[in-house]
């Protein structure tokens, strides 16, 4: 099943609102098999809706409209697919009837602007469950002229996200199911601490193992991903072919790959601290939180991250992680012994199973020709010792100060790793 997503409304074209309905239509769809084969945006220009929707039409299956819906002037989806349709518009009385209930429950008056809410081309499918005054509906190809389903979404993201979960996502699978017709699934290693050429030479040529299936390197600051995909019917044929590639990829870079779920490594390593209830706390001086702020985004990770110190000044260094004054003087700031002083200090002060040490050159200044901008100490403190490693990165700080935050996860997770052996 081919998908076009047609995302609508002045706000996502001047920038003003992250377009975050189309990845995330895109991403569910793809989930559950459907092939996403255009996206585009337009403005709130019934012209404009309209001949984005013929232009869509002929390349798709199913259209997915977002945005628009809203009792306003500048709302105008509904018209617009309707005259893409060629339907009039007519008013859904039992929609009427849910609003004019949802209204006196809250004590408020219908207006007729309002009320034109429940007005949707002729022959649609309405979803009468729609949390929002403007309902969520769809016009089968089988309903008009073109033969393309248009399904008709609010902007509202969590709006818009209901209604896929409730009635647009079953609809797909059901009839992606019934069609017989090839899925593609995927599935997503996460490697960190290695860049993508070097990947890439380990893994040698795709071609030799993937037999008709496809691989991708999506590279970022932390980490590389490796996504594997297969086209299949039958699931327990795509399961097995993407073990058979996992396992050829794991057996040239397992070394690198610290998962095989599209979470982050941060979300992996609170499941082994978990798993192991052991705790972490942190100690960042050129990161600054950031390390810290990566481990709080991880849903329940106050079951394994404790806290940390912003030790930003060499003061803080001293008075809370307890560095010793003359480490600073001998060898500076960002130096080794430092580093390990953060990280042990930082577990003994926070009582924690594990202590990680940032202090790093982030740039655009302070950098010298000893420790150039890009110079990073990051040490990691444990119940068996502390290691410590020296990273240079680059000349930017923004990617400094990300590259350092992955740099830190990867080595605890080395460590956590190093423990099972
Ligand atoms: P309602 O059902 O509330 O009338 P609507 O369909 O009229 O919704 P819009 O008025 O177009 O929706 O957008 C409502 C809000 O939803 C916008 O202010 C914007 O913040 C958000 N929104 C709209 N489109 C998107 C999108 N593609 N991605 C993320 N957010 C969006
Ligand atoms: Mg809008």
């Amino acid at each position: 099943m081919r998908i076009g997503i047609l995302t609508i409304g002045d706000e996502l074209l001047i920038g003003q609102v992250l377009n975050t309905n189309a990845m995330s239509i895109a991403k569910h769809c793809t989930n559950v098999g459907a092939q996403v084969v255009c996206q585009s945006t337009v403005a709130d220009v019934p012209e404009h809706i309209v001949s984005e929707l013929h232009r869509v039409a002929s390349k798709v299956d199913v259209i997915i409209t977002t945005g628009g819906l809203g009792p306003t002037h500048d709302d105008c989806t509904v018209e617009s697919v309707a005259s893409f349709v060629s339907k009039d518009l007519v008013q859904d009385a039992q929609w009427l009837q849910v609003l004019q209930q949802r209204f006196e429950r809250l004590g408020r008056e219908l207006t007729p602007r309002n009320a034109a809410q429940a007005m949707v081309p002729a022959g649609a499918i309405v979803w009468h469950d729609s949390p929002g005054t403007a309902p969520g509906f769809m016009l089968p190809a089988s309903s008009h002229a073109h033969s393309v389903d248009v399904i008709v979404l609010p902007g509202v993201p969590r709006e818009m996200q209901q209604l896929m979960d409730l009635h647009v996502l079953p609809w797909i699978q059901r009839c992606i199911e019934e069609s017989g017709e090839p899925i593609t699934s995927y599935r997503t290693l996460i490697t960190t601490g290695i860049p993508e050429s070097t990947l890439a030479d380990l893994i040698g040529s795709p071609d030799e193992f993937l037999q008709g299936g496809s691989l991708a390197f999506l590279p970022s600051q932390r980490g590389v991903r490796l996504r594997i995909g297969v086209s299949s019917s039958l699931a327990a044929d795509r399961e097995q072919r993407l073990d058979t590639i996992e396992q050829i990829i794991r057996s040239r870079a397992g070394k690198w790959i610290v998962g095989s779920s599209d979470v982050g490594l941060a979300e992996i390593i609170g499941r082994t601290l978990n798993d192991k209830h052991h705790t972490l706390a942190v100690a960042e001086s050129c990161t600054g939180g950031m390390l810290g702020g990566a481990c709080t985004d991880v849903a329940g990770s106050s079951e394994w991250f404790l806290g940390g110190v912003i030790s930003y000044s060499n003061d803080v260094k001293m008075s809370m992680l307890g560095v010793a004054k003359s480490t600073l003087e001998q060898y500076g700031a960002v130096s080794e012994d430092v580093a390990r002083q953060m990280a042990e200090g930082v577990r003994t002060a926070i009582g924690s199973t594990w202590g990680i040490g940032v202090t790093g050159v982030a740039g655009p200044g302070g950098g010298s020709a000893e420790k150039p901008v890009g110079t990073v100490w990051i040490a990691v403190a444990g119940p068996h010792g502390t290691v410590s490693r020296l990273h240079t990165f680059t000349t930017d700080r923004a990617n400094n100060r990300e590259r350092s935050v992955a740099a830190a996860l990867f080595m605890l997770w080395e460590q956590l790793h190093d423990q099972d052996r």
